[in-house]
């Protein structure tokens, strides 16, 4: 892939909460790419790092958490339109570096708008804010970016809205506020948390095509958090599946719909309901649960749960992750010839 492409490379990435009862490793090791302008989601069950992942990225994990390792390589274009890597793991998370880049290059949408909105300031002083910190600009000049910025985002009466509170708009509009702030300075890269969770189904697809429009609009890469595969086939081009702080497959979208390698990302799959589904059909459900991050089970973190579980393998042996054809990356014994190849070797056992 040319360098050019590429809009964050993060490596080797891992964030730890130390807590009395033990460490979480959060995130622990993840490795994947954003390129400009494209929309990669990361998807799994609560709990697998997904939005801890989203919050190393803009220095804005929760206390205890810290990233202890990896690279966060942000490649910022200046001015003059050279660009050069900023790693963003190195940055102070309340430095001054961080916070010329949270906003304006790099700025995230929320599952619930309520929880980043002031309840207390007007909607209008909220996104005029971010303007006035990156840009050289009057306050009069803001609110007009600010007006027009709400108009884009499909809220009717912009004018209006600004001088409303957040707790005056409907869910969807509130959502679309937000999404108006976050995109008010240009970013290169939105970071959208499942953003459409709390929304009805008609609001969401408002909202998803919102965001579609925008994108080629601004030309701005996103990074998708979701743990819905039907929200993964309307927005991504590439996905990552995590499953207890690790990458378990990484593939373009179409692969990864039509060809998923990893067990975990099956049974994702096989949990969508489909229309051709007959109606009295029960949906599957991933057996058992996600299991205590205090005690993350040996070898394959996934092998008490696995329909393809090989004993004496999976339960011992932590798979790396295998290249496969197409850029295709999946965590699994399974594409480990040898260790198959003996399982199968092995005579039944009377
Ligand atoms: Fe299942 Fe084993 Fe693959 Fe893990 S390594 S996903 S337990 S087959």
């Amino acid at each position: 892939m040319a360098n050019d492409e590429i809009l964050l490379d993060v490596k080797g990435l891992k964030t730890q909460f130390a807590l009395e009862e033990g460490t979480v490793r959060a995130v622990d090791g993840v490795d994947f790419t954003v390129k400009r302008g494209k929309t990669l989601c990361v998807v799994g069950e609560s709990g697998c790092g997904k939005s801890v992942t989203a919050r190393a990225i803009l220095g804005i994990v929760p206390s205890p958490g810290k990233v202890v390792d990896g690279q966060m390589l942000f490649y910022k274009e200046d001015e003059n339109g050279s660009v050069r890597p900023i790693d963003l793991a190195t940055l102070r998370p309340n430095g001054q570096e961080i916070r010329s880049i949270r906003g304006a290059e790099i700025s995230m949408v929320f599952q619930e708008p309520m929880t980043s909105f002031s309840p207390v300031y007007k909607i209008g002083h909220q996104i005029r804010e971010p303007i006035l910190i990156h840009q050289q600009v009057s306050k009069a000049e803001a609110r007009e970016i600010a007006i027009d910025m709400l108009r884009r985002c499909g809220l009717p009466r912009p004018e209006r809205v600004f001088d409303q509170y957040p707790w005056e708009l409907s869910g969807g509009m509130r959502q679309r506020a937000m999404i108006a702030r976050a995109l008010v300075c240009r970013p290169s890269l939105l970071i959208a948390d499942e953003p459409t969770t709390a929304l009805d189904v008609t609001t969401e697809t408002q909202i998803l095509e919102l965001m579609k429009e925008l994108q080629d609009e601004l030309g701005m890469a996103i990074l998708f958090i979701t743990h819905d595969l039907g929200v993964v086939a309307e927005v991504a081009e590439e996905v990552i599946v995590m499953y207890l702080g690790k990458v378990v497959e990484r593939a373009d979208v179409i692969s990864l719909f039509y060809e998923a390698k990893h067990p975990y990302t099956q049974a994702l799959l096989r949990s969508i309901p489909t229309i051709s589904k007959e109606r009295r059909h029960r949906l599957d459900t991933i057996e058992g649960m996600v299991p205590d991050p205090y005690n993350v089970p040996s070898g394959c973190p996934f092998h008490p749960r696995c329909p393809a579980f090989m004993p004496g393998i999976c339960d011992v042996i932590e798979p790396p992750i295998y290249a496969l054809e197409k850029g295709h990356l999946a965590r699994c014994h399974l594409y480990n010839e040898e260790l198959v190849g003996n399982v199968m070797d092995e005579p039944a056992s009377s």
